[in-house]
């Protein structure tokens, strides 16, 4: 976190979206330069979509920020998630969460946040960890890369762990309470003594009273079951439904480094 007096005053003025440049943060390589946009976007859909996996929330936000910042010359992007919500026509739980996504994949730099709002870096495809790695090695392909993660044991390893943590971006994923990284525990969605298995499908990374607390019940279940406590408000239950869904159908893929999957043939 890095506060200036000048920075703070333009943070509380809400009004003021979408306007923000760091001038200390400009790097050398582009000085206020504006990216290409063809390409940018050619590599948007070609490498950062598949690679990451992206939904279509997560891109629609991508594609908002980063038509106001880097297509503008600006690194950083000031706003708040419901401001973001009314101008991309996405409810604000969905828009939160694909930030909080878009974070944890390295796609997006948290630079501050605020009660007034957010302020991000936001990267370019080719400057985003994940797909660069990918880049560079032309012989792995996709269906392979596909292929190692859908056979990765993810508690085999602690980077591979970790990987399920970072998805998350520290949020429990049934209460979506914030908590220090040590706090935060595995969970196998399907119960292991139900044959779940040890999938990115299957683990999710939450609180330890969640963890406690849901037993032998089905995620499904335990997510009504906070509902019902008023830990998760009507929105919330839905938006954690649709995010189980997700999950099972493969679309939460953990942001791996390339070495992690080289050592897990499976
Ligand atoms: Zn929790």
């Amino acid at each position: 976190m890095k506060n200036t007096t000048a920075t703070n005053r333009k943070i509380v003025d809400t009004r003021i979206i979408y306007e923000r440049t760091r001038n200390a943060r400009t790097s050398a390589k582009s000085p206020g330069a504006k990216a290409n946009a063809e390409s940018t976007w050619k590599q948007f859909e070609d490498h950062l979509v598949p690679r990451l996996h992206l939904s279509v929330i997560d891109r629609a936000v991508y594609s908002h920020l980063l038509r106001h910042s880097r297509l503008e010359g600006k690194r950083d992007v000031h706003f708040s998630i419901r401001e973001l919500a009314r101008r991309v026509r996405i409810s604000g739980v969905p828009v939160r969460d694909a930030v909080r996504r878009l974070v944890a994949y390295g796609v997006l730099r948290l630079v501050e946040r605020t009660n007034a709002g957010h302020v991000v870096e936001v990267l370019l495809p080719q400057e985003i960890r994940a797909v660069r790695a990918a880049g560079l090695e032309p012989g792995r392909s996709p269906i392979r890369q596909r292929f190692r993660i859908e056979q990765t044991n993810f508690l085999k390893t602690r980077e591979l762990r970790r990987a399920i943590h970072a998805r998350e971006g520290g949020f429990c994923f049934y209460c979506r309470r914030r908590f220090r990284p040590e706090v935060m525990c595995l969970d196998h969605v399907i119960p292991q003594v139900r044959s779940g298995r040890n999938s990115y499908r299957n683990l999710v990374s939450c609180c330890t009273r969640c963890n406690a607390q849901k037993g032998p019940r089905s995620a499904g279940e335990f997510l009504c079951k906070l509902y019902r406590e008023q830990r998760l408000t009507a929105s919330e239950l839905r938006s954690r439904l649709r995010a189980l869904e997700a999950l099972a159908g493969g679309k939460l893929v953990p942001p791996l480094a390339p070495k992690s999957e080289e050592r897990e043939p499976g």
